[in-house]
């Protein structure tokens, strides 16, 4: 068994009939690959099925589809496009339950949570298809009377999409595959290879509505060989990439010179002034901890309490947290999944390890939980004394942890928010409106929520990384998204006097 980053998946010689299959040029096939990769669900242990491994020869087919056929999709009228995107979310309203257990068995997350999922993914698709309507661009006044001048938003063409395990469905469908079929972009999408079942299901709903063959294709595989291949291709125009700040930068070296929308990692502070409401706070940092187990993009990942509080909020927060017990995914009413693979539960004991070897104090959970089909489940952990330089309080951890830190002045906790390089979402907790927005004012980072968790969003708000940080750039989100897939092109007349 080989174990690659971020797989818990085995690598085994080529089968006869893999289960999850490329989509490129209008046809499912298996690739010019050798081999395919079985994958197990994190959250009962069971074999799921297997996906054909891609290769760049099958990326590189995949983008000449595209660029051979995108003028199918960027003709049809805005009209036209938006009717599809609206096809689309019913086919995804459809086969809900199908995609709900899928998301649920191969991601890991609890069942509803995935119904949810689900849900949102048909929702993206009917935002997309409404909000392409209402996009309007500029006409310019001059100073030559002989002259007219105007704007117009044009598909940028090809676009290269890489999506991360998280949110398998709803996040390429909100951030990129909507907003691209409504702008009229082609597409070559490479998703995470850990919930690759979930994205043939969905690629399966975006073919069935009718998008015109060799717009929309999908190549599985590992980043580094088939993601790689569209960063690195002449002919892919933009680069769509959700993942870990780490893989973002190198995509951004590699895909220098082309249109780049970047969603990376974060690692958001929830601040708490000592005029919160503590019991509201609490209760909000342990949600946002323990959703999607943690593994969310905005999740609560360090608390900065203040030193009146600081106690006194650690004990509301252990109480919630102690309310939360992992159970099987697969459950109705499990509220806490497994995480979706090893090498993300051994970053989690690693950053912990690491914090207690620096004297913090775990107070409740501290490591997997027993009793469950895989040891992916993660107990709620909450954790104090946290030491300022430790990884579990500068880096991601990406897991259902509360590191609480003191500060005892502005400056103080000026320093330790500056203490991460990134800078996605935070959470400002106070009863103090003035100071709520000299808060949410300074923090350098894309989105802040006053009196509600980090994760709290809504898909057409816009979101993304403050720029200077480590959370990529460009933001996603409702128009927003419509209007980074789309080059503005200016047009002038001479009209003659
Ligand atoms: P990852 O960076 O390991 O992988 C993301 C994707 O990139 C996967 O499809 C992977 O196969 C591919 N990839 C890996 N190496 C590549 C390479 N060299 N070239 C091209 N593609 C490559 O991230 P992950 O572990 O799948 O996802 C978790 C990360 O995603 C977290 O850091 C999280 O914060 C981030 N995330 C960010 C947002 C946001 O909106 N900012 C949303 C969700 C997740």
């Amino acid at each position: 068994m080989r174990v690659v980053k971020g797989l818990n998946v085995s690598k085994v010689a080529q089968r006869a009939e893999p289960v999850g299959r490329h989509y490129i040029a209008g046809q499912w096939e298996t690739g010019s690959g050798e081999e395919v990769l079985e994958i197990t669900s994190p959250s009962t242990g069971a074999a799921l099925g297997a996906i054909a491994l891609g290769t760049q020869d099958d990326a590189r087919r995949a983008v000449d589809a595209a660029n051979a056929s995108r003028s199918a999709l960027a003709g049809m009228s805005i009209w036209e496009r938006s009717a599809l995107c609206m096809a689309i979310a019913e086919r995804i309203e459809a086969r809900a339950d199908e995609l709900a257990e899928i998301i649920c068995a191969e991601q890991g997350k609890p069942i509803g949570e995935a119904r949810g999922e689900a849900g949102g993914a048909a929702v993206a698709f009917r935002n997309a298809g409404e909000q392409i309507k209402w996009l309007e661009s500029a006409s310019f006044p001059v100073e030559d009377g002989a002259k007219r001048a105007m704007s117009m938003l044009q598909p940028k063409g090809t676009l290269g999409i890489i999506t991360p395990w998280n949110f398998p469905v709803a996040l390429p469908s909100i951030y990129y595959l909507g907003p691209a079929i409504a702008t009229g972009n082609a597409f070559v999408w490479v998703p995470a290879p850990t919930t690759s079942l979930c994205a043939v299901k969905l690629m399966e709903c975006i073919i069935e509505a009718g998008v015109p063959e060799g717009c929309a294709n999908l190549v599985l595989g590992e980043g580094p060989v088939v993601g790689d291949a569209l960063v690195t291709h002449a002919q892919v125009h933009g680069i769509c990439f959700t993942g870990s700040s780490e893989v973002g930068e190198i995509i951004a070296r590699r895909g220098a010179g082309k249109a780049q929308l970047l969603e990376l990692g974060g690692n958001g502070p929830s601040i708490v002034f000592a005029d919160a409401d503590i019991e509201r706070a609490a209760e909000r940092i342990v949600a946002g901890a323990v959703g999607n187990a943690g593994q969310i993009c905005t999740a609560t990942e360090r608390v900065l309490a203040h030193a009146d509080i600081h106690d006194a909020l650690v004990d509301r927060i252990v109480a919630h947290a102690r309310k939360v017990a992992p159970s099987l995914s697969t459950e109705a009413g499990c509220v806490l999944g497994a995480l979706n693979n090893a090498d993300n539960a051994a970053k989690v004991d690693s950053h912990l390890a690491e914090a207690v070897a620096g004297g913090a104090r775990i107070l409740t959970g501290g490591g997997r939980a027993k009793g469950l089909p895989t040891d992916l489940y993660y107990a709620p952990t909450v954790i104090v004394d946290v030491p300022p330089q430790s990884a579990l309080h500068c880096e991601e951890t990406f897991g259902p942890v509360v590191p609480v830190l003191k500060f005892s002045s502005v400056e103080e906790l000026d320093r330790l928010c500056a203490m991460s390089p990134m800078g996605l979402s935070a959470a400002v907790f106070t009863r103090d409106v003035g100071n709520a927005f000299r808060q949410a004012e300074k923090l350098r980072c894309g989105i802040v929520n006053i009196n509600e968790m980090s994760s709290y969003w809504e898909m057409h708000i816009p979101a993304g990384g403050a720029a200077g940080t480590t959370s990529g750039h460009g933001r996603t989100g409702g128009r927003h998204t419509l209007r980074e897939m789309s080059d503005l092109k200016t047009i002038t007349f001479h009209i003659g006097d």
